[in-house]
């Protein structure tokens, strides 16, 4: 009689052991946050005590976006901002016990010591223009690196490299990892005034001159010449593999630093494909995919969070990638009073927790972190 009673109990604890140590895992809430130099220590704490309020417990700080801050020698490629203000984040983060994750944009690269030096790592599109030279959607940041040069793959690995050398970071987070848009989210359209029926050469890129000699090493043919580039598998395939290489490596080197890395890729594996040529569901050495599942950009539904999140699992379970992915969720498009919903939608196609963009938009949005509490809660089945 007492063995059963120790047995039990002994059960008992070890599921309630291992329920934990899955909750750890399957409920994670993670947050997108802005950061800057000029950040005061009140700004710091603000958010880092009030997502730690709410339950947050992880976020991933942007610390090199579109217009990065220069600290020193303006013609050094060491990203002295992007390490301070990881560097500064980390008091905060340790403070409030929230993992932080260091969140660069990867191939679109703005930094002018960059642009000087380096010219001809960037994107050609097929009317032969470079994106340095043209305002792609009249958008000041819309410069690319070409994923074709070795040089430009070892120029990111050595940004990441610095940033993964800072004890405490828990990882490193590549955004905009892609080319551009040959095609916008199809909710943008209107307000960017543009008509995208199809792919148009002013958006369709690589033709830089790597990337127009390795494709036609490999297949006789001069891209610039296809005439229907987006029907011509072979051209098709060749940017997706050219990125996805890029995305590995520069992936790998995180991993060798002992970081944990993870991507912010567009919301479901065939509109990636098509829209920004990102086959994310063969990124290699990324631990986790962030799908940012905006659904309203896209003209969706509510209910397609949950359609779009299970298409990038089963995407990541057919190529064999032991991705975890992390459903990422426009605060915007998540009224307060509904976000248990949204939660669902995204658990029940098989998001290993939630992604929120961002912490700004919770802070502008009148009593959003209170019902954010309460929904995070609910979701972790605190209550
Ligand atoms: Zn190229």
């Amino acid at each position: 009689m007492k063995n059963s009673i120790i047995l039990s109990v002994l059960l008992i604890s070890s599921i309630i052991l291992s329920c934990s140590r899955q909750h750890g895992n399957e409920r994670k809430v993670w947050a997108w946050m802005s950061g800057k130099t000029t950040m005061t220590p009140e700004n710091w704490e603000h958010y880092f005590k009030n997502a730690s309020d709410a339950g947050i417990d992880a976020i991933i700080l942007e610390c090199h976006g579109g217009y990065p801050e220069v600290i020193g020698d303006s013609a050094s490629f060491r990203d002295s901002a992007a390490i301070y203000i990881v560097k500064t984040a980390l008091q905060y983060s340790q403070k409030y016990n929230i993992e932080l994750h260091a969140w660069i944009w990867t191939t679109n690269r703005t930094e002018m010591s960059l642009r000087n030096a380096h010219p001809d790592w960037y994107q050609v599109n097929a009317q032969g223009e470079s994106c340095l030279d043209i305002k792609l959607y009249n958008r000041e940041h819309y410069r690319w690196l070409c994923p074709s040069r070795p040089e430009a793959t070892e120029y990111l690995k050595d940004r990441v490299s610095e940033l993964a050398e800072i004890d405490g970071l828990a990882g490193i987070h590549l955004d905009f990892i892609r080319y551009p848009d040959a095609i916008l989210p199809y909710g943008l359209h209107k307000s960017r005034n543009v008509v995208q029926d199809r792919v148009y050469p002013l958006w369709d890129f690589c033709y830089c001159d790597e990337c127009r000699k390795q494709f036609k090493e490999r297949s006789g043919v001069d891209p610039m010449d296809i005439e229907d580039p987006t029907a011509d598998e072979k051209w098709m395939q060749f940017r997706w593999d050219a990125l996805a290489k890029m995305a590995s490596e520069v992936a790998k080197e995180i991993k060798a630093h002992g970081k944990t890395s993870s991507a912010a890729v567009f919301a479901s594996p065939e509109e990636s494909k098509k829209l920004v040529r990102q086959d994310w569901a063969n990124f290699k050495n990324v631990d986790i995919l962030f799908p940012m599942i905006y659904h309203k950009f896209y003209d969706w539904e509510d209910q397609d969070i949950e359609r779009a999140t299970r298409e990038g699992v089963e995407a990541l379970r057919s190529t064999g990638s032991k991705a975890i992915l992390t459903s990422g969720l426009f605060v915007g498009h998540v009224p307060k009073e509904r976000i248990n919903e949204f939660f669902n939608y995204a658990k029940n196609g098989g998001s290993k927790g939630i992604c929120l963009f961002s912490l700004e938009l919770v802070d502008r949005t009148d009593g959003y972190w209170e019902r954010l509490k309460e929904a995070i809660k609910i979701y972790k089945g605190d209550i």
